[in-house]
């Protein structure tokens, strides 16, 4: 009956049939009958689903309610957001299974073990489906569905749902992005009217700056489930590889003025690691969807856009590791309703497509329980036939030098059961040395070895010249360590369980004369601001030195002198043990300044660093994500304030209490008065250190701040020639570039180079911002080589600019200095190659010789 209903008043219009207080039956489906001891939602959040959006605390309440009346449910807190709100997890089974929970899982997890996968009775395993909803915390659908779903499995009654719940072990996360479904929700609750506003502009349309897509540190959250940076992937990534599960399906929403898509997504931009038979377990899935959504008269489509490509994605990360992934977009109202192509989009419409295909998702793997479990079993085991015929036979990464960066990629690494190894000694590979303390073993004759080479390869031919995301991640060159492929497993030493940072060590006892550390350390800059920050004065080494038993400093190092400070010795043996326990750098003593190799320690060689103030430039047009990076990396890394200081204040602020500004790449919207760019002018002149982030660069020399000209497209027009008007999409996509990873030559005597010791650099490039190379002398410290690309996809008309383009510049403005890079430094948490010489910009910059000006 409902049937018709619907059919007659087209997909959207069931904006005139349902008021503003939806009632459950348009959601639920026909003859079920509900368990009435299970709460339903409105019983514990207050309003009917769909009539206003779940807060996070609601939301909350009502799976604690579930965990308590349903045997259905348990409920688990796995972790807290950075705002501290808990991330939970509900495993939905039957009674039955729940007393038997640990049992299955432990079996469960034997499949992608083939050493005893074998024996296993896929006949009678129950399937693992993990459902989880809005990572994109404004893609607000999905975490409303969420509701419905999670009440319908604790309270359907009736065989269909039982022998469901008998398959399959659901577990259930209510919200992938509680602090960003926190902001978005507060935003369209708060700007509501009572007569419900469907325009378009209305603010409640209309998010403010980030928006409530991002984290708390403006992170895509949807972009972190390979590296997991943040808590909120730890805790998922760990309850993935807790469970393993085999189906994993992510709720999102798109435009307004879409419908409803399901994976798959574009065939041939699916990643070459993944089987193709995922690809036609998707399709099969599909089918379930597409019926479903049929039924209730909703319009969608599949296969034409959206891709499987990064394995940072939700949907994607699953296909590496024999499950699959599946992606929902509805098209958003974005608020309680909105106007739209097809009519008037209404929240509860959008909330019904995400549910619906909810259960179809759990039709589908029911149906589908044994084959997805033998895909899963046999995935494994294939990966094991492939390690055995590949001439890889493990990596070795490491950094003499530097042992943080080596522990975060061990870290990263360990994180996804993988068995990962120290070196158990130190090796020379390559003429590179890798020491036993800083150098990890990862083995590839073991079950996730197509996603150890999803972390590690390189690939520079693609199918398809399309990316949703970016085209290249390979991870120690994103960590800018060595590694190497090795054609057999080198010595291996203690298996890696959970990394820890090594801590550095004190060389020489106390010393009343001076103490000095190299800055090629991870956490130097951290090491220094905690120096300046206790108010001690330090210096920089612009050329190496020697301490008294021969021990070199390269250009870089930092001296503390002891005499002249205005702390105690204790009190700066206190400071210096931090240094070396939680920075994890040594410290040498000094009790002589005396060098005739390299310079004496009372030399003009040292210069004096000044604690820099430093402030960013945030709000309505900076690119949300970038600020986010530069601001999580201060913050969380370095532990170093940073102003966020939003353009309109800053229109009316005073800059002379700050030494650095940083001016993050900006979006569409984007714009400084007149009057403020005078006051920027003048502030730089008076010394001020400005640093400009990527296409900020184009604001910066069209203001006459700097002078970072880019490379013009000439090349362009002759290769758009003659082509079919249905291939604009296609030549246009090809032009991006959406993220690849260039190696870079680069001047290790410049200040932005220092505690940098290969004269190569990987640097990662998401842009189409090619530099000039400056004719100056000594001003191109960073240089793409003429064959930079080491790893991803670059059209060919952008590779041709790109070759020896240069990748950072100063200018001289005044007393002050505008450096300039052009690429991200600090991309998505997980490059941390290239943060030092954005650190050293903040750092250095006002030392920077006026004679290397662009
Ligand atoms: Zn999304």
């Amino acid at each position: 009956m409902k049937r018709i209903v619907f059919l007659a008043s087209l997909f959207t219009s069931f904006a005139l049939a349902v008021s503003a207080q939806p009632d459950p039956s348009y959601y639920l489906p026909d003859g079920v009958s509900y368990n009435p001891a299970i709460p339903t939602p409105k019983s514990i959040i207050g309003h009917e689903v769909g009539e206003w959006h779940v807060t996070h605390d609601r939301l909350i309440n009502y799976m604690y309610a579930l965990d308590k009346a349903s045997d259905r449910v348990s409920l688990e807190v796995t972790g807290y957001t950075y705002e501290g709100r808990p991330l939970l997890l509900l495993t939905i089974t039957s009674p039955k299974n729940h007393e038997n929970l640990e049992t299955i899982r432990a079996q469960h997890v034997q499949l992608s073990d083939p050493s005893k996968s074998s024996s296993l009775d896929t006949k009678n395993m129950p399937v693992v489906f993990y459902i989880g909803f809005s990572i994109h915390g404004n893609e607000a659908s999905g975490v409303n569905a969420g509701l419905l779903a999670a009440y319908h499995f604790a309270a359907a009654q009736g065989p269909e749902m039982e022998g469901h719940l008998n398959n399959t072990v659901i577990l259930f996360d209510p919200c992938y992005n509680p602090d960003g479904m926190q902001r978005f929700s507060s935003w369209v609750n708060s700007r509501k009217s009572l007569v419900t506003s469907t325009d378009p502009n209305d603010t409640e349309h209309n998010e403010a700056w980030p928006g409530g897509r991002f984290n708390h540190y403006w992170f895509d959250l949807n972009r972190d489930w390979l590296v997991a940076q943040h808590p909120e992937s730890r805790a998922r990534v760990k309850n993935f590889q807790r469970w393993k599960p085999n189906v994993l399906t992510d709720h999102h929403e798109m435009g307004t003025n879409s419908s409803f898509f399901f994976q798959p997504g574009v065939p041939s931009r699916m990643h070459p690691l993944t089987p193709t038979k995922n690809l036609e377990l998707t399709k099969r899935i599909g089918e379930f969807h597409a019926k479903s959504l049929d039924e209730i008269g909703s319009f969608y489509f599949t296969q034409e856009g959206y891709d499987d490509f990064y394995y940072g994605k939700g949907s994607t990360f699953p296909d590496v590791q024999g499950s699959i992934g599946i992606l929902f977009e509805q098209a958003s109202s974005r608020g309680h309703a909105q106007e739209s192509i097809n009519g008037i989009l209404r929240f509860p419409f959008t909330i019904r497509n995400q549910f619906t295909t909810a259960l179809s998702s759990l039709k589908a793997i029911n149906a589908m329980r044994e084959d997805l479990l033998n895909y899963q079993r046999q995935f494994y085991k294939d990966a094991l036939n492939e390690s055995a015929k590949d001439q890889i036979k493990a990596y070795v990464f490491g950094s003499a030098k530097d042992p943080a960066r080596s522990f975060h990629l061990a870290e990263i690494i360990a994180r996804q059961s993988i068995d990962i190894y120290k070196l158990s000694g130190a090796q020379t590979i390559n003429n590179k040395s890798y020491e036993a303390t800083s150098s990890y073993v990862v083995p590839l004759n073991q079950a996730q070895y197509k996603l150890i080479k999803g972390m590690f390869e390189k690939r520079t031919s693609f199918t398809d010249s399309l990316f949703y995301d970016i085209s290249s991640w390979t991870l120690p060159l994103a960590l800018g360590l060595d590694y190497e492929e090795m054609k057999s497993v080198p010595a291996m030493g203690e298996k890696v369980v959970t990394a820890t940072l090594p801590a550095g060590k004190r060389v020489g006892s106390k010393s009343e004369y001076a103490y000095a550390f190299e800055s090629f350390g991870y956490y130097a800059p951290r090491a220094i601001y905690r120096l300046l920050s206790h108010g001690l004065m330090l210096k920089v080494a612009s050329d190496p030195f020697f301490h008294p038993d021969g021990r070199k400093f390269e250009r870089g190092a930092i001296m503390l002198p002891v005499a002249g400070q205005e702390k105690t010795l204790e009190q700066i043996e206190f400071i210096l043990n931090d240094i070396t326990a939680k920075d994890g750098i040594d410290v040498v003593a000094f009790n002589s300044g005396l060098d005739y190799k390299g310079v004496s320690l009372g030399s003009s060689s040292f210069l004096p660093l000044k604690k820099p103030i430093v402030a960013m430039l945030v709000g309505e047009g900076i690119s949300a994500t970038d600020a986010g990076e530069v601001w999580h990396m201060m913050d969380i890394r370095f532990n170093i304030p940073l102003t966020l200081i939003p353009i309109n204040v800053f229109e009316r602020t005073q800059l002379n209490k700050y030494t650095t500004i940083i001016m993050p790449p900006t979006v569409a919207g984007f714009s400084i008065s007149e009057g403020t760019k005078e006051k920027l002018r003048a502030w730089v002149q008076a010394g001020g250190v400005l640093i400009g982030l990527e296409n900020a660069l184009n604001w910066i020399t069209t203001a006459g701040l700097g002078k970072f000209d880019m490379k013009k497209d000439e090349e362009k027009k002759d290769a758009q020639k003659n082509r079919a008007y249905a291939d604009i999409e296609e030549f246009t996509g090809a032009q991006e570039t959406s993220g690849a990873i260039f190696e870079a030559t680069v001047d290790l005597s410049h200040p932005l180079l220092y505690g940098y010791s290969s004269d190569r650099i990987p640097i990662f490039k998401s842009n189409n911002l090619f530099m000039e190379k400056s004719k100056g002398s000594y001003s191109n410290p960073i240089v793409f080589t003429a064959a930079p690309l080491l790893s991803g996809y670059m059209s060919k008309e952008n590779y041709a600019k790109a070759k020896s383009s240069s990748v950072a510049g100063v200018s001289v403005l005044g007393q002050g200095r505008v450096i300039g890079f052009t690429d991200n430094l600090c991309f998505r948490a997980f490059w941390l190659g290239s943060n030092k010489m954005l650190m050293n910009a903040i750092f250095y910059g006002p030392l920077i010789n006026a004679a290397s000006a662009r």
